[in-house]
This record gives structure tokens, C-alpha cells and sequence, in this order.
């Protein structure tokens, strides 16, 4: 299982990146988790958009959804063009019905809802959600091929129930959204320290910060994560593999 970052940035990309967006890959299963700004144009380095299988969403906020539209406009366009048509699936959850209802542009994409008090298959992929701390409704991931496991926050304020969703996974994708002291209640984030003790608590084997925040010094959240937390962490970065 191979995960690839696509796009790192929280709330909008800087000149030349792209917000969230990881490329899931395993077995010639393509999986795109999250769909952010310029997600599209960065994810072509790495997979044909036509090779995509699935897509799954944490939640409608812009910086995770903003390049669905144009990824229909590539599927359509692609089509037109003579490559083999194929339905793309994108999940997504249901608590919203507007921004649900527009995963699907048939016969190019469908959007599918994710039950998230279930575990779902996709592929060799198996996942299973916690509902997040965040403005909106939001799912973090736990993913498993039946060998390795990546657990998701997507975005969210500091939820103890993370230390038993994340516990003992292979990598911890974390958003840190925010420094040491701020406080992420109101806005849905979370600080360094705070991924720091759910990689500590979860005894998870990495940590990746990501989500990651438009000032301050990022190297300073990896130290200050690495203070709790005395596994290897890192920060996103386009290209960045597991
Ligand atoms: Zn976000
Ligand atoms: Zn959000």
C-alpha cells in the first residue's frame, strides 16, 4: 500500500500547492482521499485521472472538495476523447444533501453515501469512520489493506476518541492546523502538542503532520510534536510517500 500526498495545505493552497488531498494506492487500486484546490492538477503526476477508482470525501469544506467539479470536467473531457468511459465513484457523507448531491455528474462520477457506522470496501481497502470535532460534519478514516493501517483525522479539534481509533496504526495523518498554546476548539483544529499525544497515546509507528497552517515556522510543530511523541514525525509535503 502506497500513500502519496497530494496536497497538504489547510484552507487554501499557496502559490504552486494544493490543500488536502492523499493518493491511496494498492493492488492497481487508485483511491483519491479528499479532493481539495489544484488537487486535480498535482494528482496527474501520479495517476491518469481515467486510472482513478474511487474517491472518498471527509467533508464539503472547500479546501477538501474545490477541484471535484473540474475532476467531473476531466472525466467528461476524456470521454469525449475516446479514452474508455468508467464511472467514478465518490463517497461522500449524507449529512449534507446539497453538496452531496453534486459528487454525481453521470454517466462520469457517482456520488455514493458512506454509512459511517459501518465499515466500507473499496478495493483492498477497508475503512471505517469516527465522526470529528469541526464546524461541519466530518469523518476521520481508519484504512487497512490487512497489512498496514493509515488513520486519517481529516479536520478536527483535539478528540480523545482519537487515541483508540489511531491505536497502533502503521501512520498517523494528523491535521495540525495550529502551534503550541493556540486553541483549536472553536475553529475544528488542532495543535502539535495535541498530535503529538495522540501519536504518543495511540503508540502509532509515524506521525504526519499535515493541514498545515499559512504563518509560523512548521519546522517548529515538528519539534514541539516530537517532544510528546518520541516516534518519527514529519511534516507533508507534496510527493511525500509511505
Ligand atoms: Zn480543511
Ligand atoms: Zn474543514
Amino acid at each position: 500500500m502506497k500513500l502519496t500526498v497530494v496536497g497538504f495545505w489547510g484552507g487554501f493552497p499557496q502559490a504552486n500547492g494544493a490543500s488536502s488531498g492523499y493518493l491511496l494506492q494498492d493492488n492497481g487500486f487508485s483511491l483519491l482521499i479528499d479532493c481539495g484546490s489544484a488537487v486535480l492538477s498535482k494528482v496527474q503526476q501520479y495517476v491518469h485521472v481515467m486510472d482513478l477508482d474511487a474517491v472518498i470525501l471527509s467533508h464539503y469544506h472547500h479546501d477538501h472538495i474545490a477541484d471535484i467539479g473540474p475532476l467531473q470536467y476531466a472525466r467528461m473531457i476524456h470521454t469525449m476523447l475516446g479514452k474508455k468511459q468508467k464511472e467514478l465513484p465518490i463517497y461522500g457523507h449524507m449529512a449534507d444533501q446539497e453538496n452531496f448531491e453534486r459528487l454525481t455528474r453521470l454517466p462520469y462520477t457517482k456520488g455514493y453515501a458512506y454509512n459511517p457506522e459501518e465499515s466500507l470496501k473499496l478495493g483492498p481497502f477497508t475503512i471505517s469512520f469516527l465522526k470529528t470535532k469541526h464546524p461541519v460534519v466530518c469523518y476521520a478514516m481508519r484504512i487497512t489493506n490487512g497489512e498496514k493501517t493509515i488513520c486519517y483525522t481529516a479536520d478536527s479539534s483535539f478528540l480523545p476518541e482519537f487515541i483508540d481509533f489511531a491505536k497502533d496504526s502503521d501512520l498517523l495523518i494528523c491535521e495540525c492546523n495550529l502551534y503550541s498554546g493556540q486553541n483549536g476548539e472553536n475553529a475544528g483544529h488542532m495543535t502539535c502538542d495535541e498530535a503529538g499525544f495522540i501519536a504518543k497515546e495511540a503508540r502509532v509507528k509515524k506521525l504526519l503532520l499535515t493541514h498545515l497552517p499559512h504563518f509560523g515556522e512548521h519546522q517548529e510543530l515538528v519539534e514541539k510534536a516530537q517532544a510528546i511523541y518520541d516516534g518519527p514525525v514529519e511534516l507533508a509535503k507534496e510527493g511525500w510517500t509511505f
